[in-house]
């Protein structure tokens, strides 16, 4: 069985920034890639800025967040990545993207090195077949906020080993996390029903049943959700959602997965949510403010 010791993740967004920080604390060494140089120094800063909240937690010991911080690197090259024992792609949710990095990545990663996507949605076994090794080829999909999220649901493409499978589920325990296991079809499982609950939200926004807060509110104090759906969607990021529905949408081909067409007009906007300072709600003062 191959031995992990070396996570390569590209795309130091919101999710790469988490899976660097729970592999770094769990003591791999970490290299972090973004086409975006300041996207890895700001991934950095982010999980600097998080190990710090979680020693003030007491949740870990204060040498230990900087041994975790210590142990990631940049590595603005892909080539960069080349004796990396796993990398995880976690860029933007576009298949075409993920598959021109994937292929890009075959080209310098050592043979015997596995691959894993972060994919929300995507088809494990098409991005497989971009590589040079669909048999190391698996999904790994975290959950968002990577450090606070127990669950990993992991997707093993038409092709996927039982050895990469095996080496995944012990990294997955290693990383003190849970796997659930799912079959490769559009969206997996959490999003194939979380996302059309989102998207129905919208919509319930879009046809003026309520307003965000009273949707929110709605779903937080009526079906007891942490948070209300509007406000989730705006988490995970609305450019994310979108490309989800989409991939259901035309994946299973059925219309009830249509994407809001509200949904679709605050992403030609721009308001991607969070990340983006808005989306149904505006991130610009002390509290979050819903915008309709
Ligand atoms: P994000 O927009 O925060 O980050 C994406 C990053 O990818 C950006 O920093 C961008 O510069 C980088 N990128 C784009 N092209 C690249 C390239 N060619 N090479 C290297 N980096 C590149 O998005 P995110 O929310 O972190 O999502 C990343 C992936 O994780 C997506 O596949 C998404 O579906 C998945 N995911 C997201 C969530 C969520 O809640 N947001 C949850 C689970 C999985």
């Amino acid at each position: 069985m191959n031995e992990i010791n070396t996570v390569g993740v590209i795309g130091a967004g919101q999710m790469g920034n988490g899976i660097a920080h729970v592999f770094a604390a769990a003591g791999f060494n970490v290299l972090l890639n973004d086409i975006d140089k300041a996207k890895i120094e700001a991934a950095l800063a982010t999980i600097d800025k998080n190990l710090a909240r979680q020693v003030a937690k007491e949740q870990i010991a204060a040498a230990d967040a900087t041994g975790a911080l210590a142990r990631i690197k940049a590595a603005p090259d892909l080539a960069d990545l080349a004796e990396c024992d796993l990398v995880i792609e976690s860029a933007s949710e576009n298949m075409e993207l993920k598959k021109e990095i994937i292929g890009a990545l075959s080209k310098v990663l050592k043979k015997d090195a596995i691959m894993a996507s972060n994919t929300s949605s995507m088809s494990i076994t098409g991005l497989a077949a971009s590589s040079d090794r669909p048999d190391r080829f698996i999904g790994i999909h975290f959950m968002n906020p990577v450090p606070l999220m127990k669950l990993v649901e992991v997707i093993r493409g038409i092709a996927t080993s039982k050895e990469t499978f095996e080496i995944t589920k012990a990294l997955i325990e290693r990383l003190g996390k849970v796997m659930a296991v799912s079959e490769d079809f559009p969206a997996f499982i959490v999003n194939r029903v979380l996302m059309p609950m989102i998207n129905e939200a919208i919509y319930t926004l879009y046809e003026g049943v309520g307003s965000v807060e009273a949707i929110d509110t709605g779903l937080k104090l009526g079906a007891n959700h942490p948070m209300g759906p509007l406000a989730l969607a705006d988490f995970i990021g609305l450019d994310t959602c979108l490309a989800i529905m989409q991939v259901l949408y035309e994946g299973l081909a059925d219309s009830k997965y249509r994407p809001c067409p509200l949904l679709v007009k605050y992403v030609e906007a721009g308001w991607l949510g969070r990340k983006t300072g808005r989306g149904f709600y505006d991130y610009s003062g002390d509290a979050p403010a819903p915008t309709r």
